[in-house]
């Protein structure tokens, strides 16, 4: 008998899960109460960056005639940038949809809850109740936006980020609450679209996880680009105005807006899905912990995703997913390499673009651990001066001894897809001398990445 693996969550931890073990025969019941392709598609990572492309290139125009294309004019449709979007979202939709029909994957329409650790009970629009019997279990429901208890979000003024692709107009003065990834991210769209921002960051650097000398390098355009720091500034409070909103600090500073954007991290959705039947459980933050093989407490129930509480990124879910689906059909006996989510190469979608992989300059320091250390700006770059953009630059860290390239970060156009060589590179423990002697292509600024790892 095939294994039945059922699936709570179509995001990419769960779409994953779903095709790999389909492919590889087991019996899989995928249950989703929204759409196919989960958050990621729907609220988070495609509808972002749709409006960072249209921002991008609204700048790009802006800067145009320092290229030499005089009198050009940008100016935003907000119904064709919503219609882009729903467009984009909904190919991709379909496209993960036709995928889970082509592999047998069967698809449940609902909120799945369990009844105990071997059933999940759906309640479906049009079937009624779904009892689902499992002798594996993925739990990959993802994330919800978290609001504070000092800030209600009304959609109109006061938004979540879910509701902001795009808001039915674009803000006068946008207030952003929270200057971790997604604040940043919101910051750099809202301005390329024309909207004062605000800037609300609670420490004194934006993106506090992040290398110091990136997070200066993105504060430096942003105040190039006009956006106001609020640095060291807790919010407390938003009042609604005739005109907008006043958002309040802890220490009595007041930020000004049209509008307020709260951008203050998520919460796990592991909320009413009837874990404790199972027998699963979960940590103080709502999150399920789970071990090597993303196996909960209760062996046969996998978590995945942003639920698992590792690295919140599509891409983690994604590949958590595959190493789940082979574990549920038990190939993690073979040449199975674990998840490192230290290699896991992340980006910022801000201008420049930000992207890192591996270790952490501060964070080696600080253990003590002998590092060499190169960069070289973009200033440097052919490529990057013919696209009238040689913002940023490139740093590789690496093994003074043995010359193994241990981690880096890219600030500058791009950056998202260059990080992919250094991503390679640390997981395959390539040498700095393995990217100085490949034969590059001139002009690129792919070039950087050899010039920084001479
Ligand atoms: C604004 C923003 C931008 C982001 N941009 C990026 C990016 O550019 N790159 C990147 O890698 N990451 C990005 N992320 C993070 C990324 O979106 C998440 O890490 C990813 O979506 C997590 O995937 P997941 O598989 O856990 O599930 P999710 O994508 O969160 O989907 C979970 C699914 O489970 C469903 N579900 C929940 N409960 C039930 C239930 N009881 N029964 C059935 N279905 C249920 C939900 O409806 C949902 O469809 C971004 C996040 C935000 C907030």
């Amino acid at each position: 008998m095939p294994v039945r693996f059922v699936i709570l969550g179509a995001g990419p931890a769960g779409v994953q899960a779903a095709t790999h073990a389909a492919r590889m025969g087991a019996e899989v019941t995928l249950v989703e109460r929204d759409v196919i392709g989960g958050s990621a598609n729907l609220w988070n990572c495609i509808p972002s960056k749709a409006m960072i492309s249209t921002g991008g290139l609204m700048s790009l125009v802006r800067r145009a005639s320092s290229m030499g294309l005089c009198d050009l004019d940008a100016r935003l449709d907000l119904q064709v940038l919503r219609e882009r979007i729903d467009r984009i979202t909904g190919h991709l939709e379909r496209s993960a949809t036709e995928l889970m029909a082509s592999q047998g994957v069967r698809v449940v329409r609902g909120a799945g809850v369990f009844k105990s650790a071997q059933e999940v009970l759906v309640d479906t629009a049009e079937e009624g109740p779904v009892e689902l019997e499992a002798d594996a279990v993925l739990v990959a429901t993802g994330s919800r936006p978290r609001t504070p208890d000092w800030a209600e979000a009304d959609g109109e003024r006061v938004l979540v980020t879910r509701q902001a692709y795009p808001p039915p107009q674009i803000p006068r003065h946008l207030v952003v609450i929270g200057s971790g990834v997604t604040g940043v991210e919101f910051v750099h769209m809202f301005r390329s679209l024309g909207s004062e921002v605000t800037l609300i960051v609670s420490r004194q650097q934006v993106l506090p996880q992040k290398d110091p000398e990136v997070a200066a390098a993105l504060e430096a355009d942003f105040l190039r680009r006009g956006v106001t720091l609020f640095k060291g500034a807790r919010a407390v409070g938003i009042d609604r105005t005739d005109e907008g909103v006043v958002v309040r600090c802890s220490d009595g500073r007041m930020a000004e807006g049209s509008h307020a954007l709260l951008a203050i991290g998520s919460v796990p959705n592991s909320d009413g899905l009837g874990l404790a039947s199972a027998g699963v459980r979960v940590n103080e933050a709502g999150y399920i912990p789970v071990n090597q093989h993303c196996q909960t407490n209760v062996s046969h129930i996998y978590a995945a995703g942003d639920v698992s509480g590792k690295l919140p990124l599509a891409s983690v879910g994604y590949a958590q997913g595959r190493k789940v689906a082979e574990h549920v059909m038990g190939l993690h006996t073979r040449a199975h390499r674990h998840l490192d989510y230290d290699k896991a190469a992340s980006a910022i979608f801000t201008e420049p673009e930000i992207a890192d992989v591996g270790l952490a300059e501060a964070e080696a320091f600080a253990e003590g651990r002998k590092l060499r250390v190169t960069k070289v700006p973009f200033a440097a770059n052919a490529r990057a001066l013919i696209d009238g953009d040689a913002r940023g630059f490139v740093k590789i860290l690496s093994d003074p001894a043995t010359g193994i390239v241990l981690g880096g970060s890219i600030v500058g156009k791009n950056a998202a897809e260059l990080i992919s060589v250094l991503a390679l590179a640390v997981t395959a423990h390539l040498q700095v001398t393995d990217i100085v002697e490949s034969l590059l292509v001139h002009p690129a600024l792919a070039e950087a990445l050899a010039d920084a790892a001479e």
